[in-house]
């Protein structure tokens, strides 16, 4: 795990070095929990939203897409329960006057016994080697089985606490559980209270005072009060999705390792609307179209799962989410949850306008049961950072690091490098930039060794690199350079634009989810 967060560490700087995020404010000391995206950040997260916005409305017929804005009506934030029931449990250490997350204090306690059980699983795979049956070890290890019981009746408590809203027993299993402060090291807690992690600011000014407004904690609500208009003036049939990327905020509590929880961060959603009935076949299907989406990176299947959520929030029915293998263990990066009719529902109640739907087979009206599934652009961005990172030794004690970023996304498709400095090759080399750059993000590097060049686009992905010498002005051929096994071949300056295109495209990645 230490050698984990040591990795993880060098990805937080190499991510800054390179210009892919950096600490937001920074000449001022920075701003906790924002982040800016830099001159290649801003490049990977764009592909990373083209990809899911071309999966979601080029590839399907009846989903469209949305912009609306981040400032709504507040009482849409009563209607969706955000007012009252968007809060944290939350607990401040008296001696350090840190503040925490109750429920992340219990969930890093439960993760703790789950890694002490892992350990013991895995000295005993050592030890038995070949024959090992973790299953039987399960069972009859005593160690083992007296950890799993301890972990299970711990998430039994918490998980019943958090469905009662109740902060005393929270509080209890807290102190139950002698969790200390990681920084005091005493158990010196207050009461937990709950927080609301809405941002609110003031709109206009009026006789009788500004209306106080909320920064959007999710772009959903602005697709559920558009589902009548985009219905109406798209001529939608039900089954059809609304999509929408935007950013949203939330106070977050602890905010902590680097990107992934944010104050303001960006989120990628799609509502679908279905036939009462039916939203148990439809969650299934997008339960594993989500997945096949994220498989067709190709960063690593194993690095994947499903974690399916026991305690619903009061408006599903079925929910789970997909995890990513980060540098700190599985986290969730997309939700998909059956919402019912829960929002628009409410906003029928609250608006006091009706928000149904004829259905002209059926021949009655109904509300429509609503499938979400709901991305994160930063964490998202996070988990393909995280996977491509890769520090190599090289033949001859030379060492790399490299980003094996899926070309489609890679910030840079290609650099172009004249051998040296002169005797035109510069010019050739400028030449195939200004073709390619019509189709694909090209680099002009003329600075330092090869080598040297080679590395700096390694670094930051670029999945080609084309060498201009003296003989590419004799034949018109250049040294096209792979970049995760460094191979080099000699290719026609006219085969160029083919090559390239047939693997970076990001076509050719949906086509993989056809
Ligand atoms: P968590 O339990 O980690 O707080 P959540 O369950 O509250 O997340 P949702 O409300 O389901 O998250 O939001 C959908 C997606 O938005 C998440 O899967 C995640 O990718 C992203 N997201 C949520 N909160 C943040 C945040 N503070 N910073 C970055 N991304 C976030």
């Amino acid at each position: 795990m230490a050698q984990q967060e040591d990795v993880f560490k060098k990805i937080v700087a190499h991510a800054k070095e390179y210009g892919f995020v950096f600490p937001s404010s920074e000449i001022y000391d920075g701003l906790s929990a924002v982040y800016d995206y830099g001159q290649n950040g801003v490049e990977l997260k764009n592909n990373i939203k083209r990809y899911w916005w071309e999966a979601m409305t080029l590839l399907h017929e009846n989903i469209v897409g949305i912009d609306s804005a981040i400032f709504m009506h507040p009482t849409i934030w009563k209607a969706s329960g955000h007012v009252d029931a968007f809060n944290d449990p939350l607990i401040d250490n008296r001696d350090s006057k840190k503040r925490y997350r109750a429920d992340v204090l219990i969930e890093d306690q439960i993760a703790k016994i789950d890694d002490k059980i892992n350990k013991e699983i895995e000295k005993a795979r050592k030890r038995f080697g070949e024959s090992f049956d973790e299953d039987m070890f399960r069972q009859t290890n005593g160690r083992v089985a007296e950890l799993v019981a301890r972990r299970e009746a711990l998430h039994e408590r918490f998980s019943k606490a958090m469905n009662d809203n109740n902060l005393d027993e929270l509080r209890q299993i807290i102190i139950d559980e002698e969790i200390v402060d990681p920084i005091s090291g005493t158990k010196n807690w207050t009461e937990v209270r709950q927080f609301n992690l809405m941002f609110k600011t003031e709109m206009g000014s009026t006789a009788d005072g500004a209306m106080t407004v909320y920064l959007r904690p999710e772009t959903a609500q602005g697709i559920f009060v558009n589902y009548l208009n985009v219905q109406k003036t798209g001529r939608m049939r039900i089954p059809f999705g609304i999509a929408q990327i935007g950013k949203a905020f939330r106070n977050e509590i602890v905010a902590r390792q680097f990107i992934f929880r944010m104050r303001e961060f960006e989120q990628m959603e799609m509502q679908f609307f279905v036939r009462p009935g039916e939203e148990m076949t439809w969650f299934k299907y997008w339960k594993e179209w989500r997945l096949r989406w994220h498989k067709a990176l190709g960063l690593g299947d194993e690095k994947y799962r499903y974690h399916d959520h026991e305690k619903l929030a009061h408006y599903a029915n079925a929910a789970t989410d997909i995890e990513f293998l980060m540098p700190f263990g599985f986290k969730e990066v997309e939700g998909i949850h059956s919402r019912t009719n829960f929002d628009l529902s409410q906003h029928e109640k609250f608006s006091g306008k009706k928000i149904q739907y004829f259905d002209p087979e059926l021949n009655s009206s109904y509300t429509p049961y609503v499938i979400e599934n709901s991305i994160g652009v930063d964490r998202m961005f996070l988990s393909v950072l995280c996977s491509s990172y890769e520090e190599q030794k090289l033949e001859g004690g030379d060492s790399r690091v490299v980003l094996h970023l899926p070309a489609a996304l890679a910030p840079v498709k290609c650099a172009v490098m004249p051998l040296v400095r002169k005797d035109g090759l510069p010019e050739l080399a400028h030449e195939i930039v200004d073709d390619l750059k019509f189709d694909f993000s090209t680099h002009y590097d003329e600075k330092d060794s090869i080598g040297k060049r080679y590395r700096r686009q390694d670094a930051i992905g670029t999945p080609y690199c084309i060498t201009v010498d003296h003989q590419s002005l004799e034949d018109r051929t250049v040294t096209l350079r792979h970049r995760d096994s460094m191979e080099q071949e000699r290719v026609a300056i006219d085969d160029l634009h083919k090559i390239i295109h047939g693997r970076v495209s990001l076509n050719s990645l949906l086509r993989k989810l056809k």
